[in-house]
């Protein structure tokens, strides 16, 4: 059985040692004899010696205190705890033995003083010494006791010969001494089988330090036996004697302490380590926010080769998914959106700014459905959140924070219609969040690039829903990161988590005309059946899903101007022109395209397609004004009428959008006319 050590148990055994020790302490000052007090005289460094130790050991216990606050884990408390009771123990035996007469006897063979109240201390303190080593080592607790137990036997047999002569004598100290050989082979064993096994154990302590400890322990404790044996054998005085025993105690003791500051302080360098890293990464995606790649640099620079592979997966913009908080400082002044109607169906997000936008999103998440009850998250939380995602955002022409926030808007609006009555809170939260995070880190670039391109994302989700499935990790991570589900209980935070997944990839347009095929199957039985949709969780998933996708679909059921303004940003994302650079070969070798893989964040996709003689599709191509409104009729005509149809069948309160899309229609065609008359 592995011993299991808590503080509670460390600070009764420790309180007791402390008791034990004072109650001898008591006993040791009263029986002393008169002539204890006359020791002082003959041996005058004495007193000095004892007290100048007691000052050291007070240090290593000052050292020991410090290193049990600042533990950083309770198993590291309990190590530092135990350690801070044997030093501070030890103080205080050499305290009273340099100022106090204690009872003494004499060496039976060297006439000298031999102390009891070191004995005393020595039988309270060792075994715990020993116990700290087993606790170090994770050994068997019948190990530890057996060599306690020796611990024991070693202490009484080493002061029974200092009492007899002869024969006797010669017996105790030989049976002294195999206990010692003994006590040393158990912990060499204990420590060695920690060392070996290391990784399956998790010691608190480094194998470096077990190392130390097993030898700091065998030269301690086996230069006492040697320092007797001068004594008796080699005439060593009283006095120089004691210095040895002070030295070596203190050795033993608080050697134990400096080595485990010594880790503590190997670990805080790993953790600075971190910290810089941590910075790194900081500034990587500041840069990376300001469209600054730096990787190049990285190349030309000569460094050392796994520092320089590291600085280009930290600084290069392929990361599938950051580990960078973007969080920046929260705003001082409150954003005031009075001016911004929330209500109308023709919430214009292109007119805001973003820290517009992002107070939109903390009132739509938190009136439209029960965001901060339902998770127990403060209003503050919930922004800061919103300001992390819209760092997660990029600057792409359409897929932005503000498509997000439209989208957002107009899943409030359509699940006040569609679910609110017959999903549970944490589902409508969770629905409100997919529609907030599901094209976080869109690029700007189709699953259909990323697929004939090769990409690391493509890789990663094996061509399925490329995108949709970055987003929901990227936005889920970020759930993660701000501990906005702390709260939900395991049942709650799976129904929360099936949700979002099930939302984000319902996005996809790959699933459009399967999800359009259900939708138009559950129309032609009368639309959705509340009981039918109160006993399946899936069919609620369902439901949540056609809305956000709804949702996402928003721009021709605007007003023709915001409509219009949508889909020129659509055109233009397509189109490429977010970073407006022809490809030559030196810009090619710039972004670092090759057939396999990119590492670019914004590229002109079909020139990029061109380049890279990838399939392209030729709505994607087209520019310019009736290239817009052909793809916008086609689009309206083959994809999103049909679709809002369908939902009107569902919902009938929804056929004003189906009356929008109409208008938008004859507004599209009438101008493509136009043009083709003059
Ligand atoms: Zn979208």
């Amino acid at each position: 059985m592995m011993m299991q050590t808590t503080l509670a148990e460390i600070a009764t055994r420790g309180y007791v040692m402390v008791g034990v020790f004072m109650l001898a302490v008591i006993a040791t000052v009263n029986m002393s004899s008169e002539s204890a007090g006359v020791l002082f005289e003959t041996y005058p460094l004495l007193s000095v010696m004892y007290i100048a130790t007691s000052i050291t050991f007070a240090f290593a216990f000052l050292v020991d205190l410090l290193a049990y606050i600042d533990a950083g884990s309770d198993q590291k408390r309990a190590l530092s705890g135990l350690l801070t009771f044997v030093d501070g123990i030890a103080s205080i035996n050499y305290l009273v033995l340099g100022t106090m007469p204690t009872l003494y006897f004499l060496d039976a063979k060297t006439g000298h003083p031999v102390w009891i109240l070191r004995y005393i201390e020595w039988a309270v303190t060792c075994p715990q010494l020993i116990h700290w080593i087993g606790l170090v080592s994770a050994a068997p607790e019948s190990q530890t006791y057996k060599v306690m137990m020796l611990d024991y036997m070693l202490l009484f047999c080493g002061l029974a010969s200092t009492q007899f002569l002869g024969a006797v004598s010669l017996t105790f100290f030989a049976v002294a001494t195999i206990c010692f050989i003994f006590v040393m082979k158990n912990i060499w064993s204990m420590t060695g089988h920690a060392i070996i096994n290391e990784e399956e154990k998790e010691l608190p302590l480094t194998t470096r330090a077990l190392h130390l400890i097993r030898w700091e322990i065998l030269i301690s404790w086996g230069l006492h036996p040697v320092v007797e044996i001068a004594k008796q054998q080699f005439g060593l005085s009283f006095e120089a004697s004691e210095a040895c025993v002070c030295v070596f105690d203190y050795a033993a003791k608080a050697g134990l302490a400096l080595i485990m500051v010594s880790v503590n302080l190997e670990q805080l360098k790993d953790l600075r380590l971190s910290r810089l890293q941590s910075i790194v990464d900081f500034m990587a995606g500041v840069l990376k926010a300001s469209h600054i790649d730096l990787t190049k640099y990285v190349k030309q620079a000569r460094l050392d080769p796994e520092v320089g592979s590291w600085l280009s997966e930290v600084l290069g913009s392929n990361r599938p998914v950051t580990t960078v908080n973007r969080r920046r400082r929260m705003s001082m002044h409150t954003v005031h959106i009075r001016d911004v109607d929330l209500d109308t169906w023709d919430f214009d997000a292109l007119v805001l700014s973003e820290s517009k936008l992002e107070e939109c999103a903390v009132q739509i998440l938190k009136t439209s459905v029960p965001s901060l009850e339902t998770l127990k998250i403060s209003e503050m939380k919930l922004r800061e959140f919103v300001q992390d995602v819209r760092a997660h955002y990029n600057k792409t022409s359409f897929h932005n924070f503000a498509h997000a926030i439209t989208v957002l808007h107009a899943c409030g609006k359509l699940g006040q219609i569609t679910c609110r009555d017959v999903c549970s809170g944490v589902e409508l939260v969770a629905m409100m969040f997919a529609a907030l995070l599901h094209d976080t880190d869109h690029k700007g670039l189709s699953n259909s690039f990323h697929v004939n391109s090769r990409s690391d994302l493509a890789n990663q989700y094996n061509d399925v829903s490329v995108l949709e499935n970055h987003h929901a990790c990227v936005g889920f991570r970020l759930l993660n990161d701000h501990h906005l589900l702390d709260q939900l209980n395991s049942q709650d935070y799976t129904c929360f988590r099936k949700t979002v997944v099930d939302c984000v990839l319902g996005t996809d347009m790959a699933v459009h005309q399967e999800q359009s095929k259900k939708l138009e199957g559950i129309a032609d039985c009368g639309g959705f059946d509340e009981s039918a949709l109160q006993a399946d969780p899936a069919l609620r998933r369902f439901l949540m899903a056609v809305v956000l996708h709804t949702a996402d679909l928003y721009s021709p059921s605007k007003t023709f101007d915001l409509a219009q303004r949508w889909a020129i940003r659509l055109q233009k994302e397509f189109n490429d022109q977010v970073r407006p650079k022809t490809f030559t070969s030196a810009a090619q070798k710039d972004y670092e395209i090759h057939p396999v893989g990119f590492h670019c964040a914004f590229v002109p996709q079909v020139k990029l397609e061109k380049q890279l003689g990838l399939p392209f599709q030729s709505f994607m191509a087209a520019s310019g004004k009736q290239a817009l409104y052909k793809g916008e009729l086609g689009f309206i005509q083959f994809v999103a009428k049909p679709w809002y149809k369908q939902m009107v069948r569902n919902f009938p309160s929804l056929q004003l959008l189906c009356d929008r899309i109409d208008d938008n229609i004859q507004r599209y065609t009438q101008l493509s006319e136009v043009k083709k008359d003059v």
